[in-house]
């Protein structure tokens, strides 16, 4: 098997010390092959309490050093990064199970992550201006104190490099709660980032599930929270969260439409449409989940058919997170062929030689589908697309409107006024124009729309500046001569 890293058993990380203080304890599953890699403690209030305490305690000297002296850690991090970058790859492909250069590109996106970090000084200059004759007003950003990192399975190592990398250089102590699906990752960048010289108590991992999830959005030593996971539980978070007062933005799940007009470029659409359904086996918050083929488009979609019939699961293709995962999507895809929709390609009953205990679903295209359908509204996180055939435009933007989702939206033409249309048009966060998968680069932000975003901003780039601080506003008089008025 590729099981190449030792995996050690996870262990909580509280002010700077490793250690396995959780009351239950659960394994690991590497999707791969469906081997126990690794067990976890399963942690509750009285974990996340040393945590917080911990944090606490880091606070006040770590907050009060330059913005400068707070980002050498980083640097110093992103060199790390770069050192273990194939043990790292190997670390996510193992315990996500997706393929080894995935993997790969998810931890030079942390990379890319660490690298805004890195830059703050040059985009927070913070604003001052001479309000009246002699009196200048100046605006800083400051802290927040302790916040929290929930983050979920399908990116275990870029995901927490959303939000620790920001959350800390700009004066913040973090504690980090991953999937306990994926927790090893996030014990790497424990490590790592001790490694680096970050002080201990300034970032913390506590691992666990729902109870721990809770824990967080009830505790009051805990300023803000954010959440990267389905809707449902992101719901749950962004309630119980706000309503303990706690700052919170909550990123939840997708079902992102790409609209395919008949004059888009053969090649490049088939390819990228394709190549946005099965990445990542379709577990991706990005991930195309519907096509909505406008007026005359079966060239493409046969093309689509060549393309995906070369993807080969355990080859170009990797696992599903679980057991469950797997019998979930294919339901939808039985569910959809029961109610008339036509399976161009079937990824279901996919087995893996050697392999066998592996959670591997093949890529699906299910054409006819009707937007009533449940594969039509619901996440199926999964290798699969479903096409609805749209007459025109107006209604192609009607049924991505329709959506309860907003993450992304994308439209395949070679028509710039026929793009505007769907740029202005799509209710959604994240726009592509001939870009399957359209997620926003550093120093834009990323975040959708609608149901799959709850609070305001976006969770990277500039936005999360303004989540992670606060504005100081100072005023200040030194020249009492200066005769000052409000107009003066
Ligand atoms: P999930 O919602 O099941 O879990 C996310 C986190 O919440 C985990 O840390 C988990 O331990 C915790 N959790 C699970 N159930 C809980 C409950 N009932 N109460 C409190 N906490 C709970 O999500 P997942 O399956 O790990 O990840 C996949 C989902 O994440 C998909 O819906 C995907 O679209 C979404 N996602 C969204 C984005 C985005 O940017 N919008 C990015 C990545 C993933």
């Amino acid at each position: 098997m590729d099981i190449k890293v030792k995996t050690p058993q996870v262990q909580n990380f509280i002010n700077g010390e490793f250690s396995r203080n959780g009351q239950k304890s659960m394994d690991v599953i590497s999707p791969l092959d469906g081997s126990v890699i690794s067990t976890l403690p399963v942690s509750g209030a009285v974990e996340l309490d040393q945590a917080v305490t911990a944090a606490q305690n880091a606070f006040p000297a770590w907050s009060s050093k330059t913005l400068k002296e707070r980002i050498q850690v980083f640097f110093r991090y992103r060199s790390l990064l770069e050192k273990h970058m194939d043990e790292l790859t190997q670390l996510v492909h193992v315990e996500n199970g997706k393929t080894y250069g995935e993997a790969r590109a998810e931890v030079e996106k942390s990379i890319e992550l660490c690298e805004f970090a890195v830059s703050m000084p040059q985009i927070i200059t913070n604003e001052i201006q001479e309000v009246s004759r002699g009196v200048e007003c100046r605006i800083e950003r400051k802290p927040l104190g302790v916040v929290a990192s929930i983050t979920p399975f399908n990116f275990p190592n870029m995901v927490p490099h959303w939000t620790v990398p920001n959350a800390i250089v700009l004066g913040n102590t973090m504690i980090l709660k991953p999937s306990e699906l994926v927790p090893l990752s996030a014990m790497r960048m424990a490590e790592l980032l001790k490694e680096a010289g970050l002080p201990d108590g300034v970032f913390n991992v506590v691992n666990g599930g729902k109870e721990i999830v809770e824990a967080i959005c009830d505790h009051e030593g805990i300023k803000a929270v954010s959440f990267v996971g389905s809707t449902h539980v992101a719901k749950i978070v962004y309630k119980r969260s706000s309503s303990n007062l706690q700052r919170c933005v909550a990123l939840g799940g997708a079902k992102n439409h790409l609209l395919v007009l008949p004059d888009a470029h053969l090649e490049m659409t088939a390819n990228n449409v394709v190549a946005s359904m099965s990445g990542c086996a379709g577990q991706r918050c990005m991930a195309a989940a519907v096509m909505v083929g406008v007026d005359k488009v079966q060239h493409i979609i046969d093309r689509m058919v060549i393309e995906a019939k070369a993807i080969q699961p355990g080859g170009n293709l990797g696992s599903v997170i679980s057991k469950e995962a797997k019998e979930r999507i294919e339901g939808y895809i039985t569910e959809a062929e029961q109610q008339g929709a036509k399976i161009l390609v079937d990824g279901r009953g996919a087995v893996v030689e050697g392999k066998e205990g592996g959670f591997y679903v093949g890529p699906t295209i299910i054409d006819y589908v009707t937007p009533d359908m449940k594969v039509a509204k619901e996440e199926i996180f999964g290798p699969v697309i479903s096409i609805i055939r749209a007459k025109d435009l107006d209604e192609a933007i009607q049924i991505e409107n329709s959506s309860n989702y907003g993450n992304a939206a994308a439209v395949f033409t070679q028509s710039g006024g026929l793009a505007k249309r769907v740029m202005e048009a799509a209710s959604a966060g994240m726009i592509g124009v001939n870009i399957g998968v359209p997620v926003p680069r550093e120093p834009f932000s990323f975040g959708g729309w609608n149901e799959s975003k709850f609070g305001v901003g976006d969770i990277t780039g500039r936005s999360s500046v303004e989540f992670w601080t606060q504005n100081k506003k100072t005023t200040t008089k030194w020249n009492p001569e200066d005769k000052t008025n409000w107009m003066s």
